[in-house]
C-alpha cells in the first residue's frame, strides 16, 4: 500500500480525523477508533514505514519517540502508575491489519497475554 491510500497517512496530513493526543514532528499519537481496553491508543512515526520489516528506514531519533511518546501517552492518560502494555502486531499472524507501523499502548484494565 502506498503513502498515498494509507489511513495512518491521512491522519498524519489532516486529511482523516482522529482523536489526537499528541504529536510532535515525529510521531503522532490518537486513540484507535475501536478500543478494545479502557485505555487503547495508537503511536505512529509520521514517516510512512509498512511494519518492523522496514524499521531500518526510519532514523533512530524516531524510534525511540515512538517508545518515549508510548509511555508520554500512558501518562497523559493515567495509566502510566498503574500500569499498561505496548504491542505491535506485525505481519498477518499477528492481526495486523493497517499496514503503517504502530504501537498499541493498551492500559486501564488488566491486559493479559493472548
Ligand atoms: P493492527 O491489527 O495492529 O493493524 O491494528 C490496527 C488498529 O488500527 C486497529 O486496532 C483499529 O481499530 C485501528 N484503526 C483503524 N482505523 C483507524 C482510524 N481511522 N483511527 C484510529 N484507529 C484506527
Ligand atoms: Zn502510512
Amino acid at each position: 500500500m502506498s503513502e498515498n491510500d494509507c489511513i495512518f497517512c491521512k491522519i498524519v496530513r489532516g486529511e482523516l480525523d482522529a482523536e489526537i493526543i499528541r504529536e510532535d514532528d515525529q510521531v503522532m499519537a490518537f486513540h484507535d477508533i475501536n478500543g478494545r481496553a479502557s485505555v487503547h491508543a495508537l503511536v505512529i512515526p509520521k514517516q510512512h514505514v509498512a511494519s518492523l520489516a522496514e524499521i531500518g528506514e526510519l532514523p533512530d531519533t524516531v524510534t525511540k519517540r515512538l517508545l518515549e511518546a508510548s509511555e508520554e501517552v500512558a501518562r497523559e492518560l493515567g495509566v502510566a502508575e498503574s500500569g499498561y502494555a505496548v504491542r505491535i502486531n506485525n505481519g498477518l499472524d499477528a492481526g495486523q491489519e493497517v499496514f503503517h507501523l504502530h504501537l498499541h499502548v493498551l492500559g486501564g484494565e488488566r491486559i493479559r497475554m493472548p
